[in-house]
């Protein structure tokens, strides 16, 4: 397991943030969900990441470029299924601010 210290695996990290600022992802689809009311579940509800999709060129398919993410269904809090509502909401970011 690298440590925070080792310096082979903070160039890694550089690398991969530069990669990410390089093709970095525009566009966001979220699900509201709660963790299954039952008395054997916690409760849980809030919001799931559903897909995720990277910047594209003018008149290119919105959706053509998917981004890797996690998108399980599965209660942070417990571990168990959670049921997806029919509450969704789509963001679209603006063009990223520069870093320093
Ligand atoms: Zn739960």
């Amino acid at each position: 397991m690298p440590t925070f210290d080792d310096p082979a695996f903070l160039a890694r990290v550089d690398a991969a943030e530069e990669a990410a600022m390089a093709d970095p992802v525009a566009r966001v689809l979220l699900t509201h969900a709660v963790c299954p009311t039952a008395s054997d579940r916690c409760g849980w509800q809030g919001w799931l990441l559903e897909a995720a999709w990277r910047r594209i060129a003018p008149g290119e398919d919105p959706f053509s470029r998917r981004a890797p993410a996690i998108t399980n269904q599965i209660c942070p809090n417990c571990g168990a299924e959670v049921f997806r509502t029919y509450v969704s909401r789509e963001l679209v970011a603006e063009e990223p601010a520069p870093r320093n």
